[in-house]
């Protein structure tokens, strides 16, 4: 099958009661081992793409990367995403390149790093909206800005500042109702790259209740959780063991994005861990087989670190086993239910 609108894993997961991993990639070897993971578990896939790692791969590379593990996988749904989409335009051109679903992250100017204000962010979800829906393509959009930077897209906001730009209830019901948009990207504490919390997050720098009180407000909203690694003590400690230099650091636990799930998260990012789990494997070749200069010798076992992790990932947040039964839609029929489902403006 082609690759498929994300709104209908979303849907499917929804009604099924489980999260859908968003993984990032860069290269062929990252695609791979999502791909290998999928198989194994039998998952459906959201696999996602960062302005970074578009222009790092260049968009035609990715595109007929993304259709070999499409080939390759016919009973798998795919879904391709565009992360942190930082203006219109951006996203315009992922949904030329193929993307089927897109994110907005008004919540940000088109810089990428200065706080956006609400209506900036409800203009710009719209117009995105109103393009990518009738050519079926989901769209996700952000209120509230995340901590930390990721690829250079962040406003880096720490402490008080990061707990000031939390998401509201309240605007996020106001705004899904103003944009149309299928899914969002809520503030509750977590933030991008490994460097998350100085220490296991309790409830009050994890902010769960707000998830809660998002979906009681908006059942049928999909959130999703950005800078969702886990962080693994393991991997930290293959990187250091072998001569990397990463500083004590937690990451949001795994019961905690199981807790999000059973309140409306249908979508977790994570890229840090599948990066841990890259470089470590990496960093042991390197430091056991010194003579060694085949990139084969250190990008095998990379790529099944990679997967190992995803995997574990796939098992957790439940869409394990759930690859044969995603009912098959297209782009052009999702179109069409979005034309029959809007509003009149
Ligand atoms: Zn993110």
């Amino acid at each position: 099958m082609p690759l498929v609108p994300m709104r209908v894993l979303l849907d499917y997961a929804a009604e099924n009661d489980f999260g859908v991993g968003a993984f990032n990639v860069n290269n062929m070897e990252q695609i791979q081992a999502i791909m290998t993971a999928a198989r194994e578990t039998e998952s459906p896939v959201i696999i996602q793409a960062s302005r970074g790692a578009r222009s790092y791969s260049d968009d035609a590379y990715l595109r007929h990367l993304m259709l070999a593990a499409v080939e390759l996988n016919p009973d798998i749904p795919i879904a391709m995403h565009q992360d942190h989409g930082n203006s219109p335009a951006t996203c315009f051109s992922a949904i030329d390149q193929g993307f089927t679903s897109v994110m907005m992250d008004g919540s940000l100017m088109d810089d990428g790093k200065t706080p956006a204000s609400y209506e900036y962010n409800v203009d710009v979800t719209r117009q995105v909206v109103e393009a990518a829906h009738p050519k079926g393509v989901t769209v996700e959009a952000e209120l509230g800005c995340l901590g930390g930077i990721e690829d250079g897209h962040g406003a880096g906001l720490t402490g008080a500042e990061a707990l000031a730009h939390l998401t509201d209830p309240a605007q996020a019901e106001e705004f899904v109702a103003a944009t149309g948009c299928d899914a969002l990207a809520v503030a509750i504490g977590t933030s991008h790259g490994a460097y998350k919390f100085t220490k296991k997050p309790t409830g009050e720098v994890l902010r769960m209740d707000v998830i809660k009180e998002i979906h009681r407000r908006l059942p049928n909203t999909h959130m999703v959780m950005h800078g969702s690694s886990s962080v693994p003590r393991e991997l930290v400690d293959i990187i250091n063991q072998y001569g990397g230099l990463i500083s004590e650091t937690y990451g949001v636990p795994v019961e905690e994005i199981q807790l999000g799930i059973q309140h409306g998260v249908r979508k977790i990012n994570v890229d840090t861990d599948s990066r841990l789990a890259i470089t470590g494997a990496i960093r042991k070749v390197f430091a056991e087989k010194p003579g060694a200069f085949d990139p084969r010798d250190y990008l095998k076992p990379a790529r099944a670190a990679m997967a190992e992790v995803v995997k574990a990932r796939m098992i957790a947040f439940g869409q394990a086993g759930h690859a044969g039964k995603v009912p098959k839609v297209s782009l052009e029929e999702m179109g069409r239910r979005y034309h029959d489902m809007a509003p009149a403006r």
